[in-house]
């Protein structure tokens, strides 16, 4: 789209013309797709318009607005550097069909991605074909599935420990995998019974460490050995990265194939439920099964190379998600290795900060230290004839978006904080005081909540299972 026609659609005039006297008539597009009539827009002052937008902006709630302790979610400040970048029309202009010989900039770009990634994650290569950690979960099975089938090795079965996130168990069954879980032992993988499934049916192993409750897996190395030993592979789900980036990383544990999120670790905003990407790491004996293409150099210069020997196909359209792999970017070079190292740092400080300040107030299961998160049980709301889910509703009044509540399932009315490596501390002692404050009111104002939000507290399941998505006018 030429901008002189972008310019042309947002002409404020449009905006005041009568709808109903609106020419549809020398519209541009073929007929077969354009309106018969005119849509029904209302008829207001430019000024009416902009007020009634800023107004909307103003109802939201993100991250440049408050502390956004969504754990799992990792929401964290994205700087606007990154975005400036990613707006660039040389970054958003450019045509996936364009030849290679017009886009050498662009696949420097990702090859070097691929290279920056592949050394965090201690891998061997790196796709970045997949466009979020979900997708990247379904890669790697596809990957082992195909491994394993070359090997005239077929299993059937994938093991994931009860702390795994919902996209796990998710990404095994699409791809027709028996799934077996097996229960933790003081919120890590109980060794026991993971000895006990794994077998000559296993052909993946998938955790994330630290795991969902925020606890490092120490026994990691012991845990490979085991699958290893039956022949499995192992999945490094990368959601958690950032709780280890700089200080160890899954080759160095064995692992066999990860994803990342770059959304999450390397920053892009993703509320709402995108954009993602989510590259995936394998090691050498695995590096010919990743999904086309792949960016290759030579000395004639950078190339999407489409024949890589076992490759599972594709999974995603030519570049990939290829604006939030360029942000990605951004992010490691202006961070550098240290800089990396230290928001790991920063977050799991900050996690354990908030951690001992919630103490006094809420329930902590299993072990003191935590990585980047960490999960409370909100059983004491329980004595005042409540529920987690009312304290995250008062925690709205206080100015706060809620944390990640009911996950993970294994803890009683959790709460799953992750403050991030960027808040300060006077914003988490507010956050700690928030919850203090709440803990001492009485039921019906909690009960009630929230009190001081544009939408008070709304039927969820109905909005989920009956939504309505499409904007209608009021008949006039
Ligand atoms: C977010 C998350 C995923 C899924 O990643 P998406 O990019 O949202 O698809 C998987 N595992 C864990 C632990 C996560 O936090």
């Amino acid at each position: 789209m030429s901008s002189n026609y972008r310019q042309a659609r947002y002409k404020e005039d449009l905006l005041i013309e009568r709808a109903d006297s609106r020419e549809v008539e020398d519209n541009p597009l073929p007929k077969s797709i354009s309106r018969d009539e005119a849509p029904k827009i209302p008829d207001l002052p430019k000024h009416e318009i902009v007020r009634y937008f800023n107004r909307l902006s103003q109802m939201n709630y993100g991250i440049d607005t408050g502390f956004y302790p969504l754990g799992s979610c990792t929401m964290k400040y994205n700087p606007k550097f990154t975005e400036k970048i990613g707006s660039h029309p040389k970054a958003t202009e450019i045509h996936p069909y364009q030849p290679e010989e017009m886009v050498q900039g662009t696949l420097e770009i990702m090859y070097e991605l691929q290279e920056l990634l592949a050394e965090l994650g201690g891998m061997q290569s790196v796709s970045l074909q997949p466009a979020a950690g979900a997708q990247g979960e379904i890669t790697g099975l596809m990957i082992a599935h195909q491994y394993h089938k070359d090997n005239d090795d077929e299993r059937n079965e994938v093991i994931l420990p009860d702390t795994a996130h919902g996209t796990n168990p998710a990404s095994v069954s699409m791809m027709g995998y028996d799934l077996v879980e097996i229960p933790s032992e003081d919120g890590c993988v109980d060794i026991d019974a993971l000895e006990e499934a794994a077998g000559e049916d296993t052909a993946v192993f998938m955790i994330t460490n630290p795991n969902t409750l925020g606890l490092f897996e120490k026994d990691a190395c012991q845990i490979s050995e085991i699958i290893h030993q039956n022949g499995g592979l192992l999945y490094y789900d990368g959601a958690n990265l950032n709780a280890i980036m700089g200080k160890t990383d899954p080759g160095a544990m064995n692992f066999d194939i990860m994803h990342f999120n770059l959304h999450k670790t390397f920053s892009t905003p993703h509320g709402g439920g995108g954009p993602g990407s989510g590259p995936v790491g394998v090691t050498e004996e695995l590096s010919s099964y990743l999904p086309i293409p792949i960016v290759e150099k030579d000395s004639e210069g950078y190339h999407l190379n489409y024949d890589l020997e076992n490759s599972i196909g594709r999974v995603k359209g030519i570049y990939g998600n290829w604006l939030v792999l360029l942000k990605a970017y951004a992010y490691i070079k202006e961070k550098g290795k240290d800089g990396l190292e230290e928001a790991t740092e920063r977050a799991v400080l900050n996690s354990n900060y908030l951690r001992k300040k919630l103490e006094p107030h809420l329930d902590l299961p299993y072990r003191e230290l935590r990585k980047h998160e960490f999960v409370l049980s909100g059983k004491k709301m329980k004595d005042k004839g409540l529920k987690t889910t009312d304290l995250a509703k008062r925690l709205l009044d206080y100015g706060f978006h809620a944390p990640t509540i009911y996950f993970p399932q294994l803890v009683d009315e959790a709460l799953m904080i992750e403050p991030t490596e960027t808040e300060t501390k006077e914003t988490l002692d507010r956050f700690a005081e928030a919850v203090a404050s709440i803990m001492d009111e009485d039921e019906e104002v909690i009960g009630d909540a929230p009190h001081n939000t544009s939408v008070g507290r709304v039927d969820e399941t109905k909005a989920v299972r009956d939504s309505v998505l499409s904007y209608k006018m009021r008949e006039e």
